[in-house]
């Protein structure tokens, strides 16, 4: 069993006293972990957890990243900028996104394919909601989405992490069943395998209210490779737990 990556994605939350006295306690709680560890952080703080997370075995991320490289894009952050802050990871097309900035398909492959070009790794989330659950529809939407960014990346779609989110999961307290989210995690790495070569290292993270009781179950199916966390990795010992379960799993 390869290596886990366990993100956190703090969404719109955070502020210079909490983030340090966060950060303060990861570090605090990790000794060698024998895991991967991101943070994707709101875009103004990525300079204050960049100075933080020094020479530390955590990354910095970013929550999302322009699908254009300059320009008159009021508001926008570039993938050259990420990269000048140290960015390492940035994730892309997280169903708030979709949801609330009407991001297509099309926006997120561009963007993926824009991180990857300034060496961040693009953290791809696919999911389907309730409704499309309920109506058989999972498999479609999920390949339909990775099938955009495998289209628009080529060869270099060995470099993207995969996060599967079910939006019904996402700050819900409701988790996929191990069971249920390794079918979809199948399901993705088939699409991969048809894609490149390299499909069996290439991560795919479960995302949807992953917690410190339910993490080792989910991790411990063979095609979880890592958690992508919301609520809980705004909390120090529920992280470090996740953490912890995660380096548990490493052969
Ligand atoms: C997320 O925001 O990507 C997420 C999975 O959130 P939560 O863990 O809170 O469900």
């Amino acid at each position: 069993m390869s290596r886990k990556l366990i993100t956190g994605n703090w969404k719109l939350n955070g502020s210079l006293a909490f983030n340090a006295s966060l950060v303060e306690a990861l570090r605090a709680g990790l000794s060698a972990p024998a895991c991967s560890i991101a943070v994707c952080v709101p875009a103004p703080y990525l300079a204050q957890i960049g100075g933080l997370v020094q020479g530390s075995p955590i990354d910095l991320g970013a929550q999302d990243v322009s699908a254009h490289e300059a320009g008159a894009f009021t508001g926008e952050v570039s993938a050259t900028m990420l990269r000048e802050f140290g960015v390492r990871y940035a994730i892309v097309g997280h169903s708030e996104r979709r949801q609330y900035h009407a991001e297509t398909d099309a926006v997120v492959a561009e963007k993926a394919r824009l991180a990857l070009a300034c060496g961040i790794t693009p953290i791809v989330c696919v999911g389907e909601t309730l409704g499309q659950r309920e109506g058989n529809q999972t498999e479609e939407v999920v390949k339909r989405q990775l099938a955009a960014v495998i289209h628009a990346n080529g060869h270099c779609i060995s470099e993207i992490v995969v996060a599967y989110e079910p939006v019904w999961a996402i700050g819900t307290g409701r988790t996929a069943t191990p069971a249920q989210a390794q079918q979809v995690h199948a399901v993705l790495r088939a699409q991969l395998k048809a894609a490149t070569p390299q499909a069996a290292r290439m991560q795919i993270l479960y995302g949807g209210s992953m917690n410190a009781a339910n993490a080792a179950e989910l991790l411990g199916q063979p095609d979880i490779d890592g958690g992508l966390i919301g609520g809980a990795s705004l909390k120090a010992a529920d992280f470090l737990a996740i953490i912890a379960a995660a380096s548990r799993l490493v052969a």
